[in-house]
């Protein structure tokens, strides 16, 4: 059976992007709509002739704000369970916040090999934000933009080497 790996993330930091970025999909619902049950959670993406399965687990609960730390953490769950690797999503032109701390804490508990993808990383000139994230102490950093497909390539590359 093909390798799993995961996205974990807050809503909104780009989760849906960077699945259709990498299983090369536009089918899974990006932006503010509502409709979680068209979100697709798992797609196949291909890399250097190899093959792994990607779910998206915020395509799993309601991008609802008021939701969180409850559904993030269950979120999480639902990824520890099958993923053989976690990528853990955030957004680079935001602060550092309490819920990604806890969330990269959890993370790093299941001992998997754990991935921090800063998203919206669009130029250069945010790289330097992107670095306010090393605090959370996940040492694979990969400053990505899921919308230009900027890095997604050094991406891939890590996560498939421990698959
Ligand atoms: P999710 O809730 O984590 O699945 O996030 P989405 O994929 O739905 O994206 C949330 C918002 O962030 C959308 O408006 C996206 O267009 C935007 N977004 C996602 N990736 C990027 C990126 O790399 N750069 C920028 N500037 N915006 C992005
Ligand atoms: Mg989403």
């Amino acid at each position: 059976d093909a390798p799993v790996f995961a996205i974990v993330g807050r809503p909104n930091v780009g989760k849906s992007t960077l699945f259709n970025r990498l299983t090369g999909s536009r089918r899974s619902i990006v932006g503010d709509e509502p409709g979680i049950t068209r979100d697709r959670i798992y797609g196949n993406v291909e890399w250097n002739g190899h093959i792994a399965r990607l779910v998206d687990t915020g395509g799993i609960i309601p991008d609802d704000e008021a939701l969180i730390p409850t559904e993030i953490l269950r979120q999480a769950r639902v990824a520890l369970e099958e993923a053989q690797a976690i990528v853990m999503v955030v957004d680079g032109r935001t602060e550092l916040a309490s819920p990604d701390i806890d969330l990269a804490r959890l993370l790093q508990k299941t001992g998997k090999p754990l991935f921090l993808a800063v998203n919206k990383i669009d130029t250069e000139a945010l790289d330097a934000g992107a670095q306010n994230f090393r605090r959370l102490g996940i040492k694979n950093l990969v400053p990505v933009s899921s919308e230009h497909g900027h890095n997604i390539g050094d991406l891939l590359d890590e996560v498939f080497a421990v698959l």
